[in-house]
């Protein structure tokens, strides 16, 4: 049984689905005290809730304590199943948050699975649906494995009521993957979602993201309205590159400026940039896992976060794996080596 502290490092809900995917993939049950610690309201919420029970139904797991509020955790997985999967968060919690937990797992099952998470799509603090699509499928499509997302409903705080959904075959064995450079420009353009509100907050923030980044009027694609339970703002910039795609982004909220918001999701984009990185500072933690998996590999990201190193942390408990980081004069290097 492996024993972790949620309240090690960062002490956020990623301790938690990254010991729930690696116990699903190595079949090392863990247990786990003191739940997002260092968060206002510690312990499990329905995000977190969520991804561990749709952890428990597609490995067949024993667990105690999965309830909200709950502050520990034990979990032992049975087999990975695929199959067809529905979970319902229950509130506009991270559907891509539940998503990603269970699918490095699923690339381990004998058959394709097709599951559907509703809740939200677009949430702060939590990948966008577009990000997953983009940048963290095609990044796992380098390491060799072929995951699909598709939003069949977007869905906004406090409604929620998205529906997100990811098909998934199965991958025994990721490949070694080296990405330290991002390559040549392909292709880089704005979106808003600006559900339910007025024109002009689109407008606004394509005027923004202009001004910041020097993009021209070809590169803003127009606004989507897609329909909501709850009105919804999100402001997404891509830059596809030869080797990888990256999705920098930005969720709305009541009293926040327009403009605030696509501040905040080009001033991440133009740090990427500058940086000549591989991938950003949210790749950067996302592709570690799937890296491991792989038995090794390495990749330049902008930034590394407190995030990234607990990660790499909870990581290095469930796989013979060491996860080192090195400051270059721009950017860093993540390299990941499996144990001799
Ligand atoms: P808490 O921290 O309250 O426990 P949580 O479980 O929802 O909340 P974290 O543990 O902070 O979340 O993990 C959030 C994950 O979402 C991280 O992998 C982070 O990189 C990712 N993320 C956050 N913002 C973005 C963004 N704008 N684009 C892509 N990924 C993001």
């Amino acid at each position: 049984m492996i024993e972790l502290d949620g309240s090690a490092g960062e002490g956020g809900g990623q301790v938690l689905r990254t010991a729930l995917s690696l116990s699903m993939i190595t079949g090392q049950p863990f247990r786990i005290a003191n739940i997002r610690a260092n968060r206002d309201k510690p312990g499990l919420r329905r995000q977190h809730l969520s991804a561990v029970r749709a952890a428990a139904v597609v490995s067949a797991a024993t667990v105690s304590h999965a309830e909200v509020g709950s502050t520990e955790l034990e979990f032992t997985p049975g087999p990975v199943r695929g199959g067809i999967y529905e979970f319902d968060i229950g509130t506009a919690g991270s559907t891509t948050l539940v998503l990603q937990t269970l699918i490095p797992a699923l690339l381990h099952a004998e058959h394709p699975t097709t599951v559907s998470v509703v809740g939200g799509t677009h949430n702060p603090k939590a990948p966008p649906a577009q990000f997953l699509q983009r940048a963290y499928c095609r990044a796992l499509a380098a390491l060799g494995a072929d995951v699909e997302i598709d939003i069949e409903r977007f869905g906004f705080y406090p409604a929620g009521g998205g529906v997100l959904s990811a098909s998934v075959w199965p991958c025994r064995q990721l490949h070694h993957l080296d990405l330290m450079e991002r390559g040549a420009l392909r292709e880089a353009y704005a979106e808003v979602v600006a559900s339910r509100l007025p024109e002009q907050v689109a407008q606004r923030q394509f005027s923004t993201v202009r001004n910041l980044l020097g993009w021209d009027e070809g590169q803003m694609r127009p606004t989507l309205t897609p329909p909501t339970f709850s009105p919804g703002n999100a402001v997404l910039l891509t830059i596809e590159s030869d080797a990888v795609s990256e999705v920098f982004s930005a969720i709305g909220d009541r009293g926040v400026r327009a403009e605030t918001v696509a501040r905040e999701a080009a001033l991440e984009a133009r740090r990427y940039l500058a940086s000549g990185a591989a991938v950003g500072e949210h790749l950067g933690d996302q592709l570690m896992l799937p890296m491991a998996l792989a038995g090794g590999g390495s990749y330049t990201l902008d930034h590394v976060s407190q995030h990234a190193i607990t990660n790499a942390e909870v990581i290095a408990r469930f796989l013979p794996v060491s996860i080192s980081f090195e400051q270059e004069e721009r950017c860093s290097i993540c390299r990941i080596k499996r144990h001799v």
